[in-house]
């Protein structure tokens, strides 16, 4: 039997690892994106906000009288380091990128908002609260990437046709 607090330990240690994973994924990004200011201060506020998410919810497994797992951010590390070489060998990576990042916000909004009924569950109310905080900058962030990205495509497309360094 598992109670619905060992369960809220368990994915809260996921979080912590998935915001480690955002970061490697949002630094490697904000490198490539030197041709595209505005895209890039927006990956980098972005950045500094996943800090403080990954913060947040270390204090929330401190709050239960736990840690997070340090093996498990470093396998998921790993991964997001080896993604990030695959989009850099292509073209059009900054496409790549804004196609995984988008994807990436829709899985942490739904991943703080499973979170959130799980606190509640385990008769968390703080923790539930912050992680709705946490679940609204992600949307916010996938929202910005969907508007984002007619523009960014038709940028690409006419750098790509005027021979500029379009894969940047
Ligand atoms: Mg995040
Ligand atoms: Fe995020």
């Amino acid at each position: 039997m598992t109670d619905a607090r060992e369960h809220l330990v368990h994915w809260l240690r996921d979080a912590y690892a998935m915001e480690g994973q955002a970061i490697s994924l949002l630094e490697t990004q904000a490198s490539r994106l030197e041709t595209y200011p505005e895209a890039r201060a927006k990956v980098e506020a972005h950045l500094q906000q996943t800090h403080r998410q990954r913060d947040a919810v270390e204090e929330c497994l401190g709050r239960l009288g736990a840690d997070p797992s340090t093996l498990k951010d470093l396998a998921q590390k790993t991964v997001a380091n080896v993604q990030g070489m695959f989009h850099a060998m292509s073209e059009d990576e900054v496409l790549k990128h804004a196609l995984g990042g988008y994807s990436f916000e829709q899985f942490e909004a739904a991943s703080y908002r499973m979170l959130a009924a799980a606190a509640r569950a385990a008769g968390e109310p703080g923790i539930a609260e912050t992680c709705e905080v946490i679940q609204r900058e992600e949307e916010e962030m996938g929202d910005w990437l969907w508007e984002q990205m007619p523009t960014l495509t038709e940028t690409y497309l006419a750098r790509s046709k005027a021979g500029v360094t379009a894969k940047r």
